[in-house]
Parts: C-alpha cells; structure tokens; sequence
C-alpha cells in the first residue's frame, strides 16, 4: 500500500502553525472542517466545538470511532506585574525549563496578537546570581512583551487582560532524512494521519468494515476531549503519540501500540488484533506501557462507556518538550489505521 504523506506533512505544517491552544481552537477547527470538505467527507460538529467527519462502512449497524486532538499545551494570562511583564497559568501539563526562551503569542479579547518572549524573571547571568540554577515554575517564569512597557497599565493600555490566551512557538522543520521537530507533534501529527487516511479511503473508492468517525478533539490536554460517542459504538481508537525516551518501547520510525496506560489497560482483543495487523502487513510497530499518560479512549471509559479501546500513534521523543518524530513513523501510523478499517 501506497501512503501520500507529501499531503500528511504538508497539511502537519499548516495546522501546526495554527496556534491552538485548548479553549481557543476555533481557527484550527475551522481549517479543519475545510479540510473535511475538501475531501468530499461528511462532517458534523459538536456544540462545544469538536467536529467528526464519517466514512459509511459496508456494516452500518456497528461503528468506530477514532480520536485524535488538534488542541495542544499553552496558557493563560494569571496576571500583569507591575513591571509590565505577564505571569501565565498554564494550560495542560509541562514543564516550564521546556518553554523557556519560547516566543509567546498573546491574543486579547479583540483577537489582537502581540507576540513577547517567556524567561525567568532573573534571565541574565550578567546580573543574577542564580541565573544559571534558578527553578522554573510559574512563580518565575514572566513574559517579556514586545512592545514598549514597563508597568501594569502600560500594558492593559495595550488591551492586554488577565484571561488572555498564551500560544507557544511550534518551529517546525522537515530534514531530509525524514525526522519532524517541532513541537505539537502530540497530536496534530496524528490529526494529519487522520485526514491522510480518509483522503486514501476516498480516492481508492474504499469503503472501511464499519462505519467510521474521524472525530477531531479541542481539549484533550486538559481531559475532557472526547464527548461524542454514538450508540453504536464498538471500538474507539485514540490515535495519540507514543512515547519515546528513557525506558519506553517506543521509537520514532515505528507505530506504538499501546498495552497500557497510567488509567487502564486497553482492551487485549484489540490489542491482539493491531499486531496481528502489523505482523500480517509488515508495518513496523513496538508495543509500550505509557507511564504519566492519559488518552482520551481510556478517559472515555472511566465514563462508563460500554466499548473496547486502543491506543496507537508514531512514536514522539522529548513528548510536551521541543518533541520530534520520523516520517516513518507517521507512515507505520497511517498504514496500521487503514488496514485495521479494512478487516473484520
Ligand atoms: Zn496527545
């Protein structure tokens, strides 16, 4: 099988470069939904703002659903000091030492963007001390706006206010040797695969087992992502990253299957079933247990819900850091999902 990810990387590198922050995903969102109908794929969109686009399968009466999330890790306005400079709360969990440098967008409640840098409050080794071993935490880390103010009501001049969405910087590269860098891989790379793998049931004419939905999540990062599940449902798939470094399995040229995760185990048939698939077909793939790891299939069925889950996706290194990932791995992803669609 043949998989286009010339479109994957492409479509990657234009959302990515969407900033999307969870609770402030409409323009991403709204690219999508172009994107669904770009494609010809039949699409709703919920009322908090997630939207699924669905492939009839040849078995109507049973469905699939497979998740991925176009939200990623950011924050909030917490506060302007009196240096003019901002505090953040922020929005899903990372650690800050991963965001310091970073160019920040922040977007006021007229839309406007002023873009600023995050540092420690003691950045310099020229003047502090500590510059060299000082903690980050949000107690310490600023934003350097800029733009000329060095008080709390130069900046609200600006029409800067508590609450204000914080985006972060992607910098996204390809290299020639098929390694992605960039940060958001988790999951915009999955939401590219999504579409790739619709685009490829669409122009071979294929249509998948069971009726599928392609459901694109706007706040997994703070765990209330998935909350559409028809009633028919068999099996949801999160299609998230697997996770690379230290002990883990995972590698960036391969598909992870996950056995676990740090809520539940996933369903083992489904879990037999994936690498038999993988076998069959050849696709690379490591098994792994995620450690602080939570997807939105797992969240799904501490809701009570009554359907067996999975979770799979390319394997990321340095995960909610500057992460990267490899070409291959998003084509092991791509491949796995569609074979998966096809069999019985
Ligand atoms: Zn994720």
């Amino acid at each position: 099988m043949e998989v286009n990810t010339d479109y994957t990387l492409g479509f990657l590198e234009e959302i990515i470069n969407i900033k999307s922050p969870s609770g402030d995903t409409k323009e991403v969102m709204d690219r999508i939904r172009e994107e669904f109908q770009s494609l010809g794929v039949d699409f709703k969109k919920t009322k908090k703002g997630a939207s699924y686009g669905i492939l009839e399968g040849e078995n109507t009466d049973e469905s699939i659903l497979l998740t991925a999330h176009v939200d990623t890790l950011g924050a909030v306005v917490k506060e302007i000091k009196s240096n003019g400079r901002l505090r953040m709360a922020p929005i899903g969990g990372f650690s800050w030492g991963a965001m310091e440098g970073e160019t920040a967008y922040i977007k006021n409640i007229e839309d406007k963007v002023y873009t600023g840098t995050i540092l420690p409050d003691e950045a310099s080794v020229h003047i502090f001390d500590n510059a060299k071993d000082s903690k980050k935490t949000p107690e310490t880390m600023e934003v350097r706006i800029d733009e000329e103010t060095s008080s709390e009501e130069e900046t609200r001049a600006l029409g800067i206010e508590v609450g204000d969405f914080i985006a972060f910087e992607p910098r996204f590269k390809v290299l020639d040797n098929g390694y992605i860098k960039s940060r958001f891989l988790d999951d915009k790379s999955c939401v590219a695969s999504m579409f790739t793998i619709m685009k490829h049931f669409k122009e071979n004419n294929l249509k998948p087992k069971y009726t599928t939905y392609f459901y694109i999540a706007d706040y997994e990062e703070i765990g209330h992502g998935l909350y559409f599940i028809p009633d028919n449902i068999k099996e949801i798939i999160a299609v998230d990253i697997g996770t690379v470094g230290g002990s883990q399995r995972s590698d960036e040229k391969q598909v992870t299957i996950f056995a676990k995760d740090s809520v539940t185990p996933y369903d083992l048939e489904l879990k037999k079933k994936l690498v038999n698939i993988c076998k069959e077909k050849e696709i690379p793939y490591r098994i792994d247990v995620a450690h602080r790891y939570g997807s939105d299939a797992s969240v799904a069925l501490t809701q009570g819900n009554d359907v067996r889950i999975g979770c799979i996706g390319p394997g990321v290194d340095a995960t909610h850091h500057y992460e990267r990932t490899h070409k291959e791995g998003l084509e092991s992803t791509i491949k796995l999902v569609i074979e998966y669609l096809l069999a019985d």
